[in-house]
C-alpha cells in the first residue's frame, strides 16, 4: 500500500546548491509552481487510498505562498505532514515553522547542505538554538539530511558528528537522513564519489557509534550494508523494505 506521497510544490528557492536535483531558482521568469486546487485535489485522493504522510518540497516549500492551508488540509484529514526545507535561520522563518506546526506540521527535514555557490547566508540563528525554538512546547519532529558529494565528502565526518553530539538528547529530534549524491539537475557527474570515497564511508558508518540515528538511503546499496529503513533519495523512508 502506498503510505507516503511526496509532492514537489515549486521550484522556487533563495538558495542555490550546487547539487540540488530540483534545478531551484530564484529567477521568476524560471519559476515553476503547481496548482493549488490540483494538489488541494491529489491529497483528498490520497486520503481515499490510504495514504498516511503527505511530504511538500521543493524548491523550497515555505516559498509556495498556500503552504499553510496544504498543512492545515492535511491535519484536518488525520493525515502526518512533512516538509523538506533549508529556509535561511531567520525570525521569520522561526514564526513560520512555528505557524505551520500549529496548524499540525508532523515533521521538518532540514538540510546539512553545505557545498553552496554565490549566496550569502542570512541565517542570524546556529540550527541547535533556532532549532530549540522552533520545537519548544509541541511534539513535531526534526530530521536533518546530508547529500554527500565530491565537494560535501570533506565535511561528512565532522558533519554527522557534531550534529548527533548536539541533537542527540533533544526529545524533537530523530535521524539524519544520509543522501548519496546523483547527478541531476544541477548536479554534474564530475561532483560524484570516487570508489575510495565510498569504501572510506562505509567503513566510518560500520565504525560509527550513533549508527542508529543515521539512515542510509537506496543509492548506497552499493555498499552492502544494511540498513533499515529504507530511505529513497530524497530522506522519505519505507519501514517495508528491508536490505
Ligand atoms: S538543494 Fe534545496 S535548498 Fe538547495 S537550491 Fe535546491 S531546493 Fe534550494
Amino acid at each position: 500500500m502506498l503510505k507516503e506521497i511526496k509532492i514537489e510544490l515549486t521550484n522556487k528557492c533563495a538558495r542555490n546548491c550546487k547539487h540540488c536535483s530540483s534545478n531551484a531558482t530564484s529567477n521568476i521568469d524560471n519559476i515553476k509552481e503547481l496548482d493549488f486546487n490540483s494538489v488541494y485535489k491529489i491529497i483528498n485522493e490520497a486520503k481515499t487510498i490510504g495514504v498516511e504522510t503527505i511530504v511538500f518540497t521543493g524548491g523550497e516549500p515555505l516559498m509556495y505562498d498556500r503552504l499553510s492551508e496544504l498543512i492545515e488540509l492535511t491535519s484536518n484529514l488525520g493525515m502526518q505532514s512533512t516538509i523538506y526545507t533549508f529556509a535561511y535561520r531567520t525570525a521569520e522563518t522561526l514564526n513560520k515553522y512555528r505557524n505551520l506546526i500549529n496548524l499540525g506540521l508532523s515533521k521538518i527535514v532540514y538540510s546539512l547542505a553545505d557545498s553552496l555557490t554565490d549566496e550569502k547566508d542570512i541565517s542570524i540563528f546556529n540550527n541547535e538554538e533556532f532549532f530549540d525554538k522552533v520545537f519548544e512546547g509541541n511534539d513535531a519532529i526534526l530530521g536533518f539530511h546530508y547529500t554527500v558529494s565530491k565537494d560535501s565528502y570533506s565535511k561528512l565526518k565532522n558533519v554527522l558528528t557534531s550534529t548527533i553530539s548536539t541533537f542527540k538528547n533533544k526529545k524533537y529530534f530523530d535521524k539524519i537522513s544520509l543522501l548519496r549524491f546523483v547527478p541531476h539537475g544541477k548536479g554534474t557527474t564530475y561532483m560524484d564519489l570516487s570508489k575510495e570515497q565510498l569504501l572510506d564511508i562505509k567503513n566510518f558508518y560500520l565504525n560509527f557509534a550513533n549508527k542508529n540515528r543515521i539512515r542510509l538511503g537506496s543509492p548506497w546499496n552499493i555498499l552492502g550494508i544494511k540498513n533499515s529503513p529504507f530511505v529513497s533519495g530524497d530522506g522519505d523512508f519505507d519501514n517495508s523494505i528491508n536490505w
